[in-house]
């Protein structure tokens, strides 16, 4: 990915544990790589698809003066999020934070943390199959275009299924979506568990009926194996109920493990 660079620009904010740090401010020194795709700007010279590195330092500057964090930590994690919410061309930033006047009483030169942060790309299962099943999804993808640091960018039909694993229940409504997330996977499953339980979702049998299902079944090329998360999830390849909706809106999709693409292992499963 290509990069624009800002380079030790310093801003006189208040950051700090100590109230004194509080109240009187110190320097603090700003780097950031921006990440982004330079190419039309190169080949047109217009600004307009650019990042412009002017504004992005006029709004770290306004944003380490208008807040007061205690760590460092917080003001790099903060700024990362802000300023990829508020530029949309900027696909991740890397950012040091450097505090050169460090109240440690050590000749230090300077502390500094350094971050990167960007968006990832995310696809969702979307099943229910109780009371108002359209709304239920229709629910959860509001909830999800909701979420701070989530954009929905495809959603795919609803499609009737039949219910699987041998309980009587009723029809299931299922989609899939594409989501661009500055969540970790971990903070997209707990969102998704918050979203299912605001659908008021009961667990009362396993594999029966629910007012709303929301599984991750893709996170980048990631590849996660944990006790309470599994990417890409576990029996997505075998689901005709997943892959149909997902083929829609992801047919090129690659599966990171199985090395076949959404088309591909739609097929193998639709007969
Ligand atoms: P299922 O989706 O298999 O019908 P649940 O929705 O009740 O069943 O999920 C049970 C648990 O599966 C969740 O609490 C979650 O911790 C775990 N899990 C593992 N991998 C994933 C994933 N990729 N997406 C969603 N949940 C997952
Ligand atoms: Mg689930």
């Amino acid at each position: 990915m290509d990069k624009i660079t800002i380079k030790n620009l310093e801003v006189f904010a208040n950051h700090g544990v100590f109230p004194e740090e509080n109240a009187l401010g110190q320097k603090f020194v700003l780097s950031a790589v921006l990440f982004t795709d330079t190419r039309m700007a190169g080949r047109t010279d217009a600004l307009e698809y650019s990042v412009h590195y002017g504004d992005v330092s006029q709004f770290m500057t306004e944003f380490m003066q208008k807040h007061t964090f205690r760590l460092i930590e917080a003001a790099a994690e903060q700024l990362a999020e802000a300023l990829l919410l508020a530029f949309p061309r900027l696909q991740a930033v890397r950012l040091e934070l450097k505090k050169p006047w460090a109240p440690v009483r050590l000749p230090l030169e300077t502390v500094s943390v350094e971050i990167e942060r960007g968006w990832h790309t995310a696809y969702i299962a979307l099943g229910s199959n109780m009371g108002d099943k359209k709304a239920w999804l229709d629910g959860a993808v509001q909830a999800l275009q909701d979420t701070r640091g989530c954009r929905v960018t495809a959603v795919a039909d609803y499609i009737v299924t039949k219910p699987y694993g041998g309980v009587e229940q009723d029809d299931f409504l299922n989609s899939a979506l594409e989501l661009q997330t500055l969540l970790t996977p971990q903070e997209l499953l707990s969102r998704l568990h918050e979203i299912e339980k605001d659908a008021k979702r009961e667990r009362i049998v396993h594999w029966g009926p629910r007012t709303l299902d929301l599984d991750i079944l893709l996170y980048d090329d990631r590849v996660i194996d944990m006790a309470e998360l599994t990417i890409p999830h576990k029996e997505m390849h075998l689901r005709d109920f997943v892959l149909v909706p997902l083929a829609q809106i992801a047919p090129h999709m690659r599966h990171p493990l199985l090395g076949k693409t959404i088309e591909e292992l739609k097929t193998e499963v639709v007969r």
